[in-house]
């Protein structure tokens, strides 16, 4: 069945109407400006904005808190079909649970970035995540942003864009966010990670980060996020 159909066919029938039903592509790499900017478009057209990678980043604390090896892919598969991940965006932050545990503060640190990626190449892990990012999209319009939210997760969303900037820029808005976070990171250590995680999900064989045939390209390197929220929703609108 189509995914736009099953789409409308299974939201909430108490919400048809009452919300928007828009269902938006954000792709892009590492600190190109995607969860800013994706927080801001979904707020703008009143639907949900949903992180994909945080789900692949609370799977991969799970993981990490279990002990499992994480070149295993069975194990990890196993650990995708039993653990239960949702998101709800509240005002100014979102929520990730973790079998039920709040664990949005939890996911962002460096150890666990860097481990992200064994756990996102999984054949049978990507498949359980990207059930999971449809029915939550589904339940009514969402922003997602992601690496194969065009490609893989909702190839005929209404609107896909790819998010792109030089990497040096990209690796300068990580070193901000982290240090503004609290954490002590050198910029060359960012830039050096900026890089080996877009070669990772770049070249992985399930769900690699590409750009859509038909999404909307926006070099994000010298726009401010406002500039590049007033773009999106210029197509949209
Ligand atoms: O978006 P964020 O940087 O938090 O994502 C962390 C990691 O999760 C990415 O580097 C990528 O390996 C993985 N990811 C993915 N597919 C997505 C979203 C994230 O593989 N849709």
């Amino acid at each position: 069945m189509p995914l736009r159909k099953l789409k409308r066919n299974t939201i909430d029938s108490s919400m048809a109407g009452k919300h928007n039903e828009l269902v938006i592509a954000i792709d892009g790499p590492a600190g190109s400006g995607k969860s800013t900017v994706s927080k801001l478009v979904a707020k703008a057209l009143d639907v949900v904005y949903i992180d994909t990678g945080a789900m692949y980043r609370a799977l991969t604390l799970k993981a990490m808190r279990n002990k499992i090896d994480l070149k295993d892919e069975g194990a990890l598969t196993g650990l995708a079909r039993s653990t239960e991940i949702d998101l709800k965006d509240g005002p100014g932050s979102l929520k990730v649970y973790l079998d039920g545990e709040d664990v949005a503060g939890l996911i962002r640190t460096p150890e666990l970035t860097n481990n992200v990626k064994y756990i996102a190449r999984v054949p049978g892990v990507r498949e359980e995540m990207v059930r999971l990012q449809r029915s939550i999209g589904q339940r009514r319009g969402a922003a997602l942003e992601g690496r194969d939210i065009g490609t893989v997760v909702f190839p005929d969303a209404d609107y896909k864009f790819y998010l792109d900037a030089d990497p040096a820029e990209r690796a300068r808005r990580r070193h901000k966010e982290l240090v503004e976070a609290g954490q002590a990171v050198d910029l060359a250590d960012i830039k050096k990670d900026v890089i080996s995680r877009d070669e990772s999900d770049m070249t992985r064989s399930v769900g690699a980060l590409k750009k859509a045939d038909d999404a909307i390209l926006i070099d994000t390197t010298k726009l401010s996020i406002d500039e590049v929220v007033k773009k999106i929703l210029s197509y949209i609108k």
